[in-house]
């Protein structure tokens, strides 16, 4: 679990502004629901025989009641529960999206944490591929705006249950005739929940995997159609794809379309998003049914992704420096700085240490190493006139001009015009 301090901090604030004005755009509404909920909504909604049910999740007992209390996963059911519990779906489909933390118990490396950070966007109530594709395409454009490339899309298609239960035979009986060369979890999910051997990250089973039954080859007509639907509207939008049949994801609640988007620059924890339709967990969770469809990115990885590819400078520099030459100044100078402030200018006001104000000279510098584009100086002398001193750092003239304080809203429009 990481602290995230200044200046990273400002490349987060940054990712998450750029996602507010792409989800307002696609008519996507915050939602933020609670980070503890009811283990029972974690193990019935992603499924028992799940890598985050069987070993990732942090649970503990609620010491009134003796009640089952986890630290949410991922969020997508604890969106469900909450459209289901507060009828949100009774005139109509939903749009939503989040961002926060999720908790697993997971073995920390690059790319993998405890605690860590998921941007998602849900849709509840539309069953069409248009909905589907609209949520990748909305994806695409974050990629886009954040400026990353080298991501690439995959997609599959889970079908409907009756379709995954003979694919679900064929499965078992592929991985029977070859149970030696299975491991130990997969041969503990071979009768109980063989798909999610696909999603194995043991490298030596992977051509074992890559031989097997593939679900594709099981879909009906139907759930063809649905995901020709998609690959329809992506091919129509430019967004390349590709099939990867072995894409099964990690949680149950999936059916018909699932993709992920991948990068090969973040070593093994390459998937940065991850996502699909689930039309059956509002009904699971109680809710009358709906269909829905979603995706998760992880914050981490895409930042990482970003830093790596180190096409954004992000760091956060005040517009003005307040030089404060003695603290005789400071009722002046704080209500400058103030009003300043209320015309939308970023002010960093000098202030003491423990040793006082400091010197003109030590101040400049601090001045400086600040960034900002100017100083605004509360001198004694310009005090007595009503003025201030605004010096120009950053163009390299020195620049030095007295303006009136009077005149505060004619000069505070040229304080930020450099940002
Ligand atoms: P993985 O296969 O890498 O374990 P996952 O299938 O468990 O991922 P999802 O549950 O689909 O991941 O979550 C969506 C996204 O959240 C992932 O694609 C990834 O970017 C991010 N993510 C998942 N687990 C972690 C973690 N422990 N630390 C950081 N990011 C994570
Ligand atoms: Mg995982």
């Amino acid at each position: 679990m990481n602290d995230i301090l200044p200046p990273e901090s400002a490349r987060w604030e940054w990712l998450e502004a750029k996602v507010r004005d792409l989800m307002a755009r696609y008519a996507y509404r915050n939602i933020r629901t609670p980070i503890v909920e009811p283990t029972p909504l974690f193990v019935r909604g992603l499924g028992e025989v799940t890598d985050i049910v069987e070993k990732e999740m942090y649970s503990f007992e609620d010491r009134l009641n003796g009640e089952l209390l986890t630290l949410r996963p991922e969020a997508t059911a604890g969106v469900v529960r909450a459209a289901v519990e507060h009828s949100m779906l009774y005139d109509g489909g939903k749009r939503l999206y989040y961002m926060g933390p999720m908790f697993r118990h997971e073995r920390p490396q690059r790319g993998r944490y405890r605690q860590f950070h998921q941007i998602g966007a849900e849709a509840l109530g539309f069953p069409g591929a248009e909905v589907d594709a609209e949520l990748i395409l909305l994806a695409n454009a974050l990629w886009r705006e954040l400026g990353l490339e080298n991501v690439r899309l995959e997609l599959n298609s889970l079908g409907e249950p009756s379709e995954r239960k003979t694919h679900r035979a064929a499965l078992i009986a592929y991985f029977e005739q070859h149970v030696d060369s299975l491991d130990e979890e997969a041969r503990r999910r071979l009768h109980s929940n063989p798909l999610r051997i696909l999603d194995t990250k043991n490298p030596a089973m992977q051509a074992l995997v890559d031989a097997a039954p593939r679900l594709i080859d099981f879909l009906g007509p139907q759930s063809l159609a649905h995901f020709e639907s998609v690959k329809t509207i992506l091919n129509a939008n430019g967004v390349a794809w590709t099939v990867n049949p072995r894409l099964v994801r990690g949680m149950d609640y999936y059916n018909l379309t699932v993709f992920e988007f991948v990068t090969d620059q973040l070593g093994s924890q390459g998937t940065i998003c991850g996502g699909g339709r689930y039309d059956y967990l509002v009904e699971q969770v109680g809710g009358k049914p709906s269909p829905a469809v979603g995706w998760a990115l992880g914050v981490e990885r895409v930042l990482e992704l970003i830093n790596q590819q180190d096409n954004v400078a992000v760091v956060p520099v005040p517009d003005v420096y307040a030089v404060i030459p003695s603290s005789a100044a400071l009722p002046l100078a704080v209500s400058t700085i103030e009003r300043l402030r209320q015309r939308g200018v970023n002010v960093q006001m000098h202030a003491a240490t423990s040793a006082g104000m400091g010197s003109m000279k030590s101040q400049f510098k601090k001045a400086d190493a600040s960034g900002a584009f100017y100083a605004l100086v509360f001198g004694e002398d310009e005090a007595l006139r009503g003025a201030v001193t605004i010096k120009s750092l950053r163009d390299g003239s020195g620049t030095q001009v007295e303006r009136s304080l009077d005149a505060i809203a004619d000069w505070s429009s040229t304080l930020q015009s450099t940002r």
